[in-house]
């Protein structure tokens, strides 16, 4: 049986048919644009791709035409689960849910600490459970897997009442993509993760860093919103707290400005005056230009220093583990945050290093601490995780409670 996955956004659905035991794609797809007259459903299918024009499409339209997709290639019927992205979970999901109307009303809870991402979602999932009224759907949170972090990693030093009644702590992000990273650098170190300290750095466009003991989470860089912690492709990072106060007195900026300034216009994009992709910095850096060296010299130092820093969650550091587009790809920034980590005892293989574009592999020299690249699979993680919450709850279904005889004195 497959599992149709799906990550709805403010504007697109990503979507893939996926074996959750196997990995193996069916098909997938991508509706974007949705809400304006470009709106289009693009399906890949056994390298072949579909591209539907949809003006101004909305989740249902987008639905329909997957359906109609899924109709044609005889895979309807054999899709057993929907597993949805979810964004924020808060504190109230700390591992993947069933969805009923106490987790759609738990989504919904969760939107003022992501008042973006989680309205999708939650629109995403009505659609789909319109769209699909038959298949059982299961909410997979982004920040479920950091919930397992100890208060001293989770806590701010602000007031009490702000955690209390505002819900004012650290959650981290980026939980599947970290979770399954580890998992797979477990099974190409040959040893079992929950005997593993590992640190995952997980570098996108978003890019945050994990420590994993044992493989739960016990650090993070992000924290209440994805701003927090290292430079990313338009997002600063930690800055001085004090920062939107200092705007608005010196340059008459607004809360809303300042806020969406460091979400949108800071990061790579900020520094180098040029752009957010990591690709064509370094290609601008290589050419001499300077904003894209500084950009590129602030995210490795940024990045090494955060790793550093999380060494202090862990017992022992057993591998570091990159992944994302800029972790898998770019040979220069692993190359050059391990440069900043010999204290650690990481050194580079640099024909290691060149050799695994694309594909994982180890990139440290024979008796350096191990550093090791694997191709992140979000969508595979959720099918997996769908998979595993339908088999649960079929199992307690199935499975009578067996009750216990009476003991003799209590009958009389
Ligand atoms: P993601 O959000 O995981 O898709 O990652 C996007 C980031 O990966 C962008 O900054 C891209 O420029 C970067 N990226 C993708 N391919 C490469 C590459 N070959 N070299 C350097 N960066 C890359």
């Amino acid at each position: 049986m497959w599992t149709l996955v799906l990550n709805c956004g403010s504007s697109s659905v990503k979507f893939a048919v996926m074996d959750p035991g196997t990995g193996e794609q069916a098909l997938s797809g991508l509706a974007e644009r949705l809400g304006s007259p470009e709106a289009r459903v693009v399906v890949t299918c056994g390298g072949q791709k579909t591209v539907t024009e949809a003006p101004n499409a909305d989740y249902a339209r987008a639905f329909a035409a997957l359906l109609s997709e899924l109709g044609r290639l005889d895979l309807r019927r054999q899709i057993s689960v929907v597993g949805h992205r979810v964004v924020h979970g808060g504190q109230l999901f700390s591992a993947p849910a069933l969805i009923d109307e106490a987790v759609l009303e738990g989504v919904r809870a969760c939107i003022p600490l992501a008042p973006l991402h989680n309205p999708a979602n939650l629109a995403g999932i009505e659609a789909a459970q319109r769209a699909f009224p038959e298949l059982p759907q299961v909410a997979v949170f982004d920040t479920a897997f950091h919930q397992s972090m100890p208060e001293v990693a989770y806590r701010y030093a602000v007031p009490e009442t702000w955690y209390r009644e505002h819900g004012v702590r650290r959650y981290g992000f980026h939980g599947t993509s970290h979770a399954y990273v580890a998992q797979e650098a477990a099974r190409m170190l040959g040893r079992p993760l929950e005997a593993l300290n590992l640190i995952t750095a997980h570098l996108g466009n978003g890019c945050s860093v994990a420590a994993i003991q044992g493989g739960t989470s016990v650090d993070t860089s992000m924290g209440l919103t994805p701003l927090e912690g290292l430079v990313m492709g338009t997002r600063s990072g930690d800055v001085d707290p004090n920062l939107h106060d200092y705007l608005a007195r010196q340059a008459d900026l607004s809360l809303e400005q300042v806020t969406a300034a460091l979400n949108r216009q800071s990061g790579l994009l900020g520094l180098s005056g040029l752009g957010s992709d990591m690709r064509e910095l370094e290609q601008a850096a290589a050419g001499g230009h300077g904003g894209a060296r500084l950009a590129i010299e602030v995210f490795v130092y940024r990045l090494a220093r955060s790793i550093a820093g999380m060494t202090a969650a862990l017992p022992t550091l057993d591998a570091l583990v990159f992944t994302g587009g800029i972790g898998e790809n770019s040979g220069g920034v692993r190359a050059a945050v391990i440069s900043r980590l010999r204290l650690l005892g990481f050194e580079l293989d640099g024909a290691a290093n060149a050799a695994v574009r694309g594909q994982g592999g180890f990139i440290g020299t024979p008796g350096s601490t191990p550093a090791l690249v694997v191709n992140t699979n979000e969508e595979l993680m959720i099918a997996r995780e769908a998979a595993q919450v339908l088999a649960a709850h079929s199992h307690s279904q199935t499975v009578q409670p067996q009750l216990a005889p009476l003991p003799e004195e209590s009958t009389g």
